[in-house]
C-alpha cells in the first residue's frame, strides 16, 4: 500500500549522517517507490557547493521533490540560495531559530517544523503558516499527546518518514499518532 506523501527521505547524499545505510540511495528510494509524492531531504550541511547540482539531478530524475533539512538559523542564508522546492526546519529553542523559520517562510516555499518535540521547539513562537510534521521517527519517544494537543487548531500538520534505511519508508507510528489526535496529513505538492 502506497503512502499518499513522503517529504522527509534522507539518503546517502547526507554523507556525515551514521544513520544512513550505504544502501539507501535515490535509485532505490524510486524502486521501492512507497509514496505517490516523493521528496528527498539530505541535511543542507552536506549539499553546498557543487554536490549540490549532483545532489539535484538524481533527485529531479526520479521526478521527485527536491528539499533539504535545515540545521537552525546559521544555515539559513545559505540554504535559500538554492533551488529547493520546500524546507525541512531544525527549529531549536532560540530567538534565532524562529527568525531563521521566518526567513524561511519568506520565499514562499512549504517549511516544515522538523520532530519539533524532539528539539524542544515552543509551538506558539512559530507561525502558522508553518507546517508541524509527525515524525515516524520521533514522535513516541517524547510526550507527543501533551505535546501537540494545545495546538491542534493552529497548525496544519504532516507526516514524514525521516527515513535513514529503507525499511523506514513508511508512517505507521506517525499515522498512530495523528489517528489519535484526530489530525490529517496536509498534501501540499
Ligand atoms: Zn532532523
Ligand atoms: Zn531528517
Amino acid at each position: 500500500m502506497q503512502l499518499k506523501q513522503d517529504l522527509h527521505i534522507h539518503t546517502i547524499f547526507s554523507t556525515g549522517d551514521g544513520a544512513v545505510v550505504p544502501q539507501q540511495t535515490v535509485e532505490l528510494i524510486a524502486a521501492i517507490n512507497h509514496a505517490e509524492i516523493i521528496g528527498i531531504s539530505d541535511h543542507f550541511d552536506y549539499l553546498t557547493g557543487d554536490i549540490f547540482y549532483t545532489y539535484e539531478k538524481s533527485v529531479r530524475s526520479f521526478g521527485f521533490q527536491l528539499g533539504t533539512e535545515v540545521d537552525g538559523y546559521n544555515w539559513v542564508d545559505d540554504a535559500i540560495q538554492y533551488s529547493f522546492d520546500y524546507y525541512i526546519y531544525h527549529c531549536h529553542n532560540t530567538e534565532a531559530d524562529y527568525k531563521g523559520a521566518e526567513k524561511l517562510l519568506s520565499t514562499g516555499k512549504p517549511v516544515i517544523i522538523a520532530h519539533p518535540q524532539a528539539l524542544d521547539t515552543d509551538l506558539s513562537r512559530v507561525s502558522p503558516k508553518c507546517l508541524i510534521e509527525i515524525n515516524n521517527r520521533y514522535v513516541t519517544r517524547h510526550n507527543w499527546r501533551k505535546y501537540y494537543t494545545p495546538f491542534l487548531d493552529q497548525f496544519k500538520f504532516i507526516l514524514s518518514s525521516d527515513s535513514h534505511q529503507p525499511h523506514w519508508l513508511n508512517h505507521v507510528v506517525a499515522e498512530y499518532a495523528a489517528r489519535e489526535l484526530g489530525v490529517e496529513n496536509t498534501i501540499i505538492f
